[in-house]
């Protein structure tokens, strides 16, 4: 049986709708999927329940609704995730809790939605290396969608102890708690950096915010274990157990997990850009990234 942690069952709204079959006599003049998207991960490393996978293995995705793009204009929502998951469960209803949605699949939602929003073709803004001619170009953005994902290397990731370890691709409310852990980095060196707060303070603050970050590591590490396997052919999966693990472990293990989580995301396809400069003609590539802020700042 696979754990699953206590957010990622249904809560009450969502069981009150699953509950209320009354047709909206509106329903006809309510948003329609707009494309069809099939996840990277193709539903596996989602908990039981959070994941409604059609038997096409593509899930219907409507175009933000007027109150998703009210919430995503919102600064403080999207440091919480907050307005991103409700958006994300707005448009695909499939997905029934987006905090489990595993971070291969991110970029790969977020471009449907886009796309099911505002269309294929989004503005993007690049300057030239060869003669500096900063432009407006435009990009289809299905280029994006359907690039094969290789996740063999999770499984059987490595060996620590004779303890086999197989990894996962962290939830994206485990991806969601990095951002606020950058957050806490950057509130230590502000700290550190302020000389108006005297040594006791700015110890006693140390203390607090360095338990934090370590609490952060401790559980982003555990939530990129899918399960351990012993020698003795045992198989643990439970979370608790695994973070047990976790903690007590020596470096080297907190080290080769590192590694191997950077190797299976550099195996990743990576996301580019072609550009052939309006000025000079010169033709470079550039790394395409999704950010959340400006990827729907592009839309208004
Ligand atoms: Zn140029």
């Amino acid at each position: 049986m696979v754990d699953v942690p206590e957010n990622f069952s249904m809560n009450p709204e969502q069981l009150a709708q699953m509950q209320n079959q009354q047709p909206n006599p509106l329903s006809k003049y309510l948003r329609q999927p707009q494309i069809y998207v099939k996840l990277p991960s193709a539903g596996k490393y989602w908990y039981p329940g959070t994941l409604e996978m059609p038997v096409s293995g593509e899930l219907p995705v409507l175009p933000m609704s007027t109150r998703d793009e009210i919430m995503l204009n919102t600064p403080d929502a999207l440091l919480n995730g907050e307005a991103v998951v409700t958006m994300i469960q707005s448009c695909i209803p499939n997905i029934r809790n987006a905090w489990a949605l595993p971070s291969v699949d991110l970029d790969t939602v977020l471009i449907a939605i886009r796309i099911a929003s505002y269309g294929e073709k989004m503005e993007y803004t690049s300057t030239c290396p060869e003669c500096e001619n900063s432009d407006n170009y435009e990009i289809d953005l299905r280029q994006f969608l359907d690039m094969p994902v290789n996740l063999s290397g999770y499984e059987n990731a490595f060996e620590y102890k004779g303890v086999n370890v197989s990894l996962k691709p962290l939830d994206y409310n485990s991806v969601n708690q990095q951002n606020l852990e950058q957050f806490e980095q950057q509130r230590l060196i502000t700290m550190v950096n302020d000389t108006t707060i005297d040594e006791a303070t700015k110890q006693a603050r140390f203390q607090e915010i360095f338990k934090i970050l370590t609490e952060y590591t401790v559980k982003n590490v555990t939530g990129s274990i899918e399960k351990l396997t012993t020698p003795e052919g045992v198989t643990v999966m439970d979370q608790n157990h695994i973070q047990e693990f976790v903690e007590n472990s020596e470096r080297i293990f907190f080290k080769t997990l590192k590694d191997k989580l950077t190797e299976i995301k550099d195996s990743f396809p990576a996301k580019t850009v072609h550009t052939t400069c309006d000025s000079c003609q010169h033709e470079y590539t550039t790394p395409f990234t999704f950010d959340q802020a400006n990827f729907f700042e592009f839309a208004s």
